[in-house]
């Protein structure tokens, strides 16, 4: 039976722990380790899976209710932080939404005990162009046998659930679109699919505790219960499957706005400390304006972001909807980085110190205009919708849509 806690439970539990989080944030920076004990302490106060559907045994939560405890948890600690993003949202988003009954069963249990599922599109030809992917995945018999490689897939290691997107042949290699495969793997427990290899790690500036590997599928069986079929069918269904996506870039958005409001109180602080010229910096004008725009920035950021998360309540798929979720994670990602710059700024040498949190927050925030859709891609998006150009933009013009 599920603990039905409040969004005031969940946000002062946020705040509890992020406290706490604060205090390892620098070593999970350094040892580049997991924040394993993060994940329990967070999968036992329910922060795990908030989103899933309390039939399945999590707590109903809306995408807002959720990016209010992510922006806390950001705000100390954006490792822990994009933990609930991906248990919240992205992949378990897209299962809870599309998934068969059967599915969401499996998957909501694992999710709510700490697993954080990998969401696996990208490869090395196919990056913000993601439909030119070349994993393909053919159906033979009731199942489907998955080859390629993807990279840059974060949590790739750790993860037990990957929702892999691949092109689907029929059984005479007919291009039928691009479908969402689940694999599960959890080595605690032996299970390890044939063919399923977890490759390179790469070396991360920053949010140094998430491994970010290469995946190879050698002819993995995956049976016909674990594809991800959109409603709409193969031709259409990326499109479909990717509307899960718009809440990922609302989470990863808010991480960014979370991390740029932290390092705005950090700075406000020091302002009130450090005295030079015989007054506190505080007194300095200059820095004065330098904080309020900061302040603007962090406030009209998490505006966008809570409207694009408000979307969903009226968009047709239950997700925010493509325009304001694009629109709300460029804006506040390209503005975070700024924050965070200026912050640093404030702090003189010992910004640039690693003793100082801000040195980390520095690093982890570049990672949002990247991630999850550049900011350039989704900028294209946003006035592809505004002038009513379809995307992508392909060298002849606009790709078809049939
Ligand atoms: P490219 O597509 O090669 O783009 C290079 C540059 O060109 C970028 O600045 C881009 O904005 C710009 N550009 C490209 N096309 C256009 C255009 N038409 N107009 C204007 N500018 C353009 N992927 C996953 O599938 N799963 C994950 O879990 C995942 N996690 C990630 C975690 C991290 C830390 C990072 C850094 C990446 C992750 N990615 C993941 C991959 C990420 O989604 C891609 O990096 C992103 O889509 C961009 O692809 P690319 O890096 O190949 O850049």
């Amino acid at each position: 039976m599920t603990t039905v806690l409040t969004q005031q439970d969940l946000y002062d539990t946020a705040k509890e722990l992020a406290l706490e989080f604060s205090c390892t944030a620098h070593q999970w920076d350094q040892s580049r380790e997991y924040c394993w004990r993060n994940v329990e302490v967070m999968s036992d106060a329910g922060l795990m899976g908030m989103t899933i559907p309390r039939e399945f045994g999590g707590q109903g939560a809306s995408f807002l209710d959720v990016l209010k405890v992510i922006e806390c948890v950001a705000r100390e600690c954006a490792l822990s932080a994009r933990i609930l993003v991906e248990s919240n949202m992205g992949g378990i988003s897209a299962i809870m939404a599309y998934g068969t009954k059967k599915q969401k069963e499996f998957c909501a249990p694992i999710v709510i005990n700490g697993d954080k599922p990998a969401i696996c599109i990208t490869e090395p030809l196919a990056g913000s162009a993601a439909t030119e992917m070349s994993t393909t995945a053919k159906k033979q018999g009731n199942r489907f046998i998955l080859n390629g490689h993807k990279h840059w897939i974060t949590g790739g290691g750790v993860s037990k659930l990957y929702l892999v997107f691949a092109k689907v042949l029929d059984e005479n290699d007919n291009y039928l679109g691009i479908g969402g495969f689940l694999i599960h793997r959890d080595l605690n427990k032996g299970i390890n699919p044939k063919g399923f290899v977890v490759g390179k790690r790469e070396r991360t500036m920053g949010l140094c505790g998430m491994p970010e590997t290469e995946l190879l599928f050698d002819k993995v069986e995956i049976e016909e219960d674990f594809v991800l079929a959109p409603r709409s069918g193969y031709r259409k269904g990326f499109a479909e499957l990717m509307t899960a996506y718009n809440s990922q870039r609302v989470g990863a958005g808010t991480i960014a706005m979370g991390i740029a409001a932290g390092a705005t109180h950090r700075a406000k602080q020091y302002l009130c400390e450090r005295k030079q010229f015989g007054r506190p910096l505080a007194e300095f004008q200059g820095l004065q304006w330098m904080l309020a725009e900061m302040d603007a920035d962090v406030h009209a950021s998490r505006l966008m972001l809570h409207d694009a998360a408000q979307s969903s309540i009226t968009s047709s798929s239950g997700f925010p909807d493509m325009m304001s979720a694009a629109r709300a994670k460029f804006f506040a990602t390209e503005r975070a980085i700024k924050v965070v710059n200026d912050a640093l700024q404030m702090f003189g040498a010992r910004g640039f110190g690693s003793n100082e949190p801000l040195e980390r927050m520095y690093r982890d925030v570049r990672m949002f205009t990247i991630g999850g859709g550049t900011a350039q891609i989704l900028k294209t998006q946003v006035a592809g919708h505004l002038l009513g150009m379809p995307t992508p933009q392909v060298r002849n013009g606009y790709a078809q849509s049939d």
